[in-house]
């Protein structure tokens, strides 16, 4: 991967209506669905059947396969389906359904786990179905799993959140620093030589004040001041942004001696070490023109979109778009029923104005695409490449531009004049390369 002196990044509005909000805790849905597929990595396999009652934080799937990752109960109360569902972005999978009794009973066999080695923290963490939440959900344990290979000499964690809007993230840092500094000192157990930089993007003064201010007499831990541009919370743009390190194609990071672990899953990690609370619950941003009152809202994992919208006042408007995610990475969905996920920082219904997509047009060769790529790609050639008629023509030439590397960042669609759906292209040509080749490899058996 290249990168040039300074990366491509865009000014995008921020539109963070909710940045100065305190977060609120709400009553429990009616029900929850809990998808199996919450994660990167091998879906989870349920333990309960229909008809079970089920408390708070109870195992319901376990892991099963490689970087799966186990579900727990996230309200208490009936399961009363397990059933094949269709996820927003046409992915299918099993969802888990729990019809809430409202009391929210915790299962009291939940408590802090007892680790003394690296083995044991490990064990504990994969148990807590924590998993990244700055939008990979990679499963934590996984990622952690380099200790055991790699000396780590920086601790990255990711507060930027770049993305307009969203400011889970950011309210994390103001309302819960004790989290922030618990989970650096879980950390620093097993990385005792590390150093940590929390870095958080400029348009975030309080959360930077309050970052220095809980860790100002830390020698370990620097709170580095980012520029608020687009996409600087991205894992390649923050490392080379923070360290001016670059991570290779197929490279992995902790090879450079660096992790980085977003501010939100660290705070995750911190609690559960601390009484055992596995990952059931999440803030979200509920905003966009066409919601009443935006609002930042914790709730179980599960949660309808519908409701998170009537907590934030409801639809002001008839939304043209609603989107899980922000406006640059997230999805639409075609029903308000679509439940949040373990990732999921954002809910964001717009008016019918603000959803209108405007037509692609031929591209005009402006350039703007390839010179905005914060990973130096060139979209144009990925644009091309999906229109050639010779399957392995398509497949290879993909491949030699090196779309592997895309990290859709949407930067590109962003600036184009003409309207191309250059990210979009780009995920269903890594579709297509990944079943092209999945094909010949099994043809070739
Ligand atoms: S979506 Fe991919 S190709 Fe487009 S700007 Fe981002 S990294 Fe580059
Ligand atoms: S930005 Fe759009 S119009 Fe310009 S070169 Fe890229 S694809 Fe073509």
């Amino acid at each position: 991967m290249n990168f040039r002196k300074k990366l491509s990044t865009l000014k995008v509005p921020h539109n963070k209506h909710t940045a100065g909000v305190h977060s609120i805790c709400v009553d429990p849905p009616k029900e929850v669905l809990l998808p199996m597929t919450m994660h990167a990595g091998a879906p989870a396999v349920p333990v309960v059947a229909v008809g079970d009652y089920v408390r708070v934080g109870q195992l319901v799937a376990r892991d099963e396969g490689r970087f799966s990752c186990p579900v727990h109960a996230t309200v208490s109360g009936t399961v009363t389906a397990i059933e094949p569902y269709q996820q927003a972005d046409g992915t299918k999978t099993t969802i888990i359904r729990i019809e809430s009794d409202g009391k929210m009973e915790r299962d009291p066999n939940l408590k802090a786990p007892k680790v003394e080695t690296l083995d044991e923290f490990l064990d504990a963490v994969k148990s807590s179905g924590i998993v990244g939440l700055g939008g990979a959900a990679f499963p934590l344990y996984g990622k952690l799993d380099a200790l055991r290979r790699n000396k780590i000499e920086t601790v990255l964690v990711n507060g930027a959140e770049c993305e307009p809007y969203i400011t889970s993230d950011h309210r994390t840092m103001v309302e819960h620093s004790d989290l922030v500094v618990k989970g650096i000192n879980v950390l620093k157990k097993y990385m005792p030589e590390a150093k940590f930089v929390i870095s958080i993007e400029a348009n975030k003064p309080d959360a930077i004040e309050e970052m220095k201010r809980v860790f100002a007499d830390d020698p370990t831990v620097e709170v580095r001041e980012l520029e608020t541009v687009y996409p600087q919370g991205a894992k390649q743009v923050i490392l080379y942004n923070v360290t001016g390190k670059v991570v290779k194609g197929g490279q992995r990071l902790a090879s450079l001696g660096v992790i980085i672990i977003n501010v939100t899953t660290l705070s995750k990690l911190a609690q559960f070490m601390e009484d055992g609370t596995p990952l059931i619950d999440r803030c979200v941003t509920v905003d966009g023109s066409a919601i009443a009152e935006p609002k930042n809202i914790v709730v179980p994992v599960g949660t309808p979109a519908k409701y998170l919208i009537e907590q934030a006042g409801g639809l002001s408007t008839e939304p043209g778009k609603v989107l899980i995610g922000g406006p640059m990475l997230g999805h639409a969905i075609g029903s308000l029923d679509e439940p949040i996920q373990k990732a999921t920082n954002a809910i964001l219904a717009f008016n019918k104005k603000d959803s209108k997509l405007l037509e692609p047009s031929d591209c005009i060769h402006c350039g703007r695409c390839v010179s905005v790529c914060p990973v130096f790609l060139n979209p144009t050639a990925f644009d091309r490449a999906m229109r050639l008629e010779n399957e392995n023509e398509r497949a290879d030439t993909l491949e030699r531009e090196s779309l592997n590397q895309c990290i859709e960042c949407a930067c590109c669609s962003y600036v184009c004049p003409a309207h191309r759906p250059l990210m979009e292209t780009n995920k269903q040509a890594k579709r297509f390369v990944r079943k092209h080749y999945a094909a010949k490899k099994e043809g070739g058996k």
